[in-house]
């Protein structure tokens, strides 16, 4: 057992709880400062896939041309709101600077060895701590409407099982609605991951909350950090709306607000809002049993015993709070587009999330680099929640020194310091192109 530190983790999402969790776990003294309430934003109303079926990224060729595209499309899953905002700009051209065939193969498997090892330590939580979050191992089903869309996925398909082992089934034409009879028969054809798996993010955070609890975590909500206190290269205390308090070691995971703190701290943190929505309805009769992406639309579609969310779209448009109608409505038009029985009864809940988005599709896990005692766990992006529990086991790797089970190298704050040469040195380490559907 390591030595009992004093820990603080700034903001009470899937990562700050996971955080908290392999903490504690290690004997830290934890305490988690939540401006809001515990797992109310980002990692509330998503739509709980466990994905390692994601491992590449969205900056890949022909990025740059679809999102020119989308900004065209009133209906597009994508929207980029015309306004000043420089930093916006800035993160968007790197963005576009990313999507180039060389850096598909290194940022993929850095994904991957997150979302693999996530799952892997999903498992190990589920089975110790009993949790009861839905849970299911049903794979995650990728529908297209065209025929010739889903004949266009198979170099993506081969390249993912080639080069990281996941499986990829096709069902093309009306063998798809064999696998899953809630949707349409007329489809274009999908194709099934059967390694993915799915739970119920609300109930993941409850039962995260409780587990904390019963580990001695002190858990305050309604305290926002204000400022970091640093000096001689450590942050020394913090500010927030409670009071001043010190710690050894301050886990920084305030979701897409983390940049906030990017000045005090010295260091880059790139993180844009990526505004997404989702509603929640009652388990229709003959809903989906097998989650689902709408490839065409970007809609996703989870079913639970307890329910049925739609969810998507990637707004850009700043941290706003308001719920835009035109998308819920999206949703619908998309689901019925797709399922035999359009999804009906009274929305139970309508939500919108800011992803934590970073322009180089890898989050920021690390000390940062002019405040060692502070370590970065935000920029999770599409997948925080698939991969919450590698990088929580990873921060308290790195707050308590112990070697670390991946390589922390690739979502080091470092590599946005590019007067030392950014990512160049870890990205030569796994140059090999990798093909994929968007070439
Ligand atoms: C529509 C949609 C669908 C998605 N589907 C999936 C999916 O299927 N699978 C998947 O893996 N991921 C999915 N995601 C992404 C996932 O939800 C996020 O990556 C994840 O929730 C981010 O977790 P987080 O803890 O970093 O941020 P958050 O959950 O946003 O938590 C950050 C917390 O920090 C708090 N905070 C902020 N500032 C301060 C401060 N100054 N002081 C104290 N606290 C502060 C906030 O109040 C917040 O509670 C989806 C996202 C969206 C929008």
């Amino acid at each position: 057992m390591a030595k009992r530190l004093n820990a603080i983790v700034i903001g009470g999402g899937a990562i700050g709880c996971g955080a908290a969790y392999y903490l504690a776990k290690q004997g830290c003294q934890v305490r988690v400062l939540e401006a809001s309430r515990v797992g109310r934003a980002c990692s509330h109303g998503n739509c709980g896939y466990i994905c390692p079926s994601h491992a590449l990224p969205l900056t890949a060729p022909g990025a740059v041309q679809r999102v020119v595209r989308a900004m065209f499309d009133k209906d597009s899953a994508l929207y980029i709101k015309p306004r000043f905002d420089p930093a916006l700009w800035l993160w968007l051209v790197r963005f576009a600077l990313r999507c180039r065939r060389r850096n598909v193969r290194p940022v993929a498997v850095a994904r991957q060895a997150l979302l693999a090892s996530s799952m892997q330590l999903y498992r190990q939580l589920l089975a110790e701590e009993s949790l009861d979050v839905e849970w299911e191992d049903r794979g995650l089903l990728f529908v297209y409407k065209s025929p010739r869309e889903f004949a266009a996925y198979q170099s993506t398909a081969e390249s993912v099982r080639r080069d990281f082992g996941i499986e990829m089934i096709p069902y093309p034409g009306e063998r798809l609605a064999e696998l899953e009879p809630a949707l349409r028969s007329d489809l274009g054809g999908g194709w099934h991951c059967p390694t993915d798996s799915h739970l119920r993010p609300d109930r993941l955070m409850a039962a995260l909350v409780s587990v904390l609890r019963s580990q001695g975590v002190e858990i305050v909500e309604q305290a926002a950090v204000t400022a970091f206190d640093i000096g001689g290269g450590r942050a020394r205390s913090i500010h927030t709306t409670r009071g001043s308090m010190t710690g050894d070691v301050f886990i920084l995971a305030a979701g897409a607000e983390s940049p906030v703190f990017a000045k005090q701290l010295d260091c880059r943190i790139p993180i844009q809002p990526g505004k997404g929505y989702s509603i929640t309805l009652p388990r229709p009769e003959r809903g989906p049993n097998i989650p689902m992406i709408f490839e065409e639309s970007h809609v996703a579609a989870t079913p639970w015993q307890s329910g049925l969310r739609i969810g998507s779209t990637m707004e850009f448009v700043g941290y706003d709070r308001s719920i835009n109608r035109r998308r819920i409505e999206l949703f619908m038009r998309a689901a019925a587009e797709h399922l035999a029985q359009p999804p009906g009864g009274p929305i139970q809940e309508e939500w919108y999330g800011w992803r934590p988005m970073t322009y180089d599709e890898l989050p920021c896990v690390g000390p940062a680099p002019r405040a060692s005692n502070v370590i970065v766990a935000a920029g999770h992006g599409m997948i925080g929640i698939s991969t919450m529990t590698a990088t929580g086991k990873l921060v308290s790797e790195l707050a308590l020194g112990i070697e670390p089970h991946l390589d922390p190298m690739p979502y080091s704050l470092n590599r946005f310091n590019y007067l030392q040469g950014g990512t160049r040195h870890w990205r030569k380490q796994a140059q090999v192109p990798v093909r994929t559907a968007r070439d």
